[in-house]
Formats: C-alpha cells, structure tokens, sequence
C-alpha cells in the first residue's frame, strides 16, 4: 500500500477577501522505499507541497494518507504524534542548536517528543552520527563542525526515530559540490539499507538524475512524473 497518498489536494493562502492557490490539485503516491526527486522553478510551490505532506501546513481541500491513515481533521497532538511515527525532516539550513553538542541535537528532539531522556535515546544518537561518519564529533558543537558535518548531524536527527518517509527541502543547497555529492551519497545509502522512502527537493539537476524518479511541479501543478534510471555517481 502507499506509505503516501495525495489526491486532489490544494492549498491557498489569503484571507476571507483574498486567496491565492498556491497547488492546484495534486496527486501523488509513494511507495514504500521510493528515492524521488521533486523539482521545479522557484517559486512552484515544492515548499508548500512539502509543509501539507510533512503535516506542518493543513491543505485547503483535498486529501492526504500517510501509511494509510487520513489526516484531515486530526487534532494537533494527532498530527504530532503521526509526524513523530512516520516522518523526518532535512532542510537546507540544519537549525542545529548551537549550545549543544551533536549527540544532544540528535535525542533532543526525541527527547522532546516523549517527554524524557533514555539512556537508549542517547546511544542510538550515538550510533546515528557514527554511521554518518562523525563517531568522534559526538561532543562537538555545532560551530566546531564544518557545513557538511552540520548537515550530517542534522541527517542523523532526522533519523533518530525511525522515519518511514524523510522529507529532503534543498538538503545539500549551501553545500560545495563533493560534500553535496557525499551527503547525497549518504541519503540514497540509507534508503538502500533500511528501505526508507525519500522525497528530495533540489534544484540540481546532476542529484535529481541520481533519483529513481522525477516530479516536476510547475505553477502549482504535476507537469511530468517519470521513473528515472539513476546516473552512476563519478568514479
Ligand atoms: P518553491 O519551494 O517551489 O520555491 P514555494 O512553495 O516556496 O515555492 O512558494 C510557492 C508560492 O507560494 C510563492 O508564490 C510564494 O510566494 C507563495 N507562498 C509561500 N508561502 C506563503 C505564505 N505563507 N503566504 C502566502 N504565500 C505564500
Ligand atoms: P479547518 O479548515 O478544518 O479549520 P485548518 O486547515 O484551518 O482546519 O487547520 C486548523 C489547524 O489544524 C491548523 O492550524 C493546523 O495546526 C492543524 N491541521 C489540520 N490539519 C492539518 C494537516 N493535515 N497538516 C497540518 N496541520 C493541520
């Protein structure tokens, strides 16, 4: 079954006088263990689509299932606790918390979630930022970190609880091409190990031909949705 299901869903923004639609009816699915790019100019509304699907903005009409389940008209702790269950967040800039080492920012938002800190919570984080290759940058801060390292700890939070679907805004956008390439490269090792379903927003094309398919939004709408055979990555 779908882990995500759009049908017809749109969304404006205004008020009771004036209202723009930013989607126009969108339909979409993934399956799960899909590594797919969504692309388009700014402007299109790859943002808008990404906050409705990430249940961080309610959709004007329409529908959205994520792993089957409706979320209109769910309460706010419903929403959160679906978001906690099933969804993770990478975005372009990493919002890490400067006064708290790497190993903190990955838990802390778990921590947050369930409303205490377990020793289990702190060992996962541990064994997260090992596996994005930071094992002895765990008690680092932020500012001692380099950008690409920031964005790996910032992958390792958004993993830290199992996310069926990770949803990517620009995750390599202020990134120097190689580490763009290396967290790329560290996204789609993650979906091939543990089958967790990707949805990447990029501007480049040379990381959206590296996706299994390709959705381009333009003004609001699907213009083209297509499988793609991944480039092999540069020797
Ligand atoms: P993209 O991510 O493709 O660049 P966005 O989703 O950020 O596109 O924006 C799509 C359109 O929606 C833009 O015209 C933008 O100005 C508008 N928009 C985005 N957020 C809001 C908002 N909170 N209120 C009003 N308009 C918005
Ligand atoms: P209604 O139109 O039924 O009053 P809204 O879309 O205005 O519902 O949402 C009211 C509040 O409920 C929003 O501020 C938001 O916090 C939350 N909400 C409802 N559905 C969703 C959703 N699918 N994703 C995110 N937030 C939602």
């Amino acid at each position: 079954r779908p882990l995500l299901e759009l049908r017809a869903l749109r969304k404006s923004y205004g008020n009771a006088e004036v209202q723009t639609e930013i989607l126009h009816g969108i339909d979409l699915r993934l399956m799960p263990g899909e590594f797919a790019a969504l692309i388009g100019p700014s402007g299109s509304g790859k943002s808008t689509l990404l906050n409705c699907i990430g249940l961080l903005e309610g959709a004007s009409s329409g529908e959205l299932l994520i792993d089957g389940q409706v979320t209109q008209g769910l309460d706010d702790a419903a929403l959160t606790a679906l978001r906690g269950r099933t969804l993770g967040f990478i975005f372009q800039f990493h919002y890490l918390l400067p006064a708290f080492s790497a190993q903190e920012n990955v838990y802390l938002p778990v921590m947050a979630d369930q409303g205490h800190a377990t020793p289990a919570m702190r060992t996962r984080a541990l064994d997260l930022l090992a596996r994005v290759g930071l094992a002895d940058s765990a008690q680092k801060r932020p500012a001692q970190l380099s950008g690409g390292q920031q964005q790996r700890v910032a992958i390792a939070r958004a993993l830290a609880q199992h996310p069926k679907l990770v949803l990517a805004d620009e995750p390599t956008g202020n990134l120097d091409t190689r580490t763009a390439d290396e967290i790329f490269a560290l996204l789609r090792e993650v979906n091939r190990s543990e089958n967790t379903t990707f949805l990447i927003v990029t501007h480049d094309p040379r990381l959206a031909a590296r996706c299994d398919r390709i959705i381009r939004l333009v003004d609001g709408q699907i213009v083209e949705d297509r499988p793609n055979v991944p480039q092999a990555s540069e020797p």
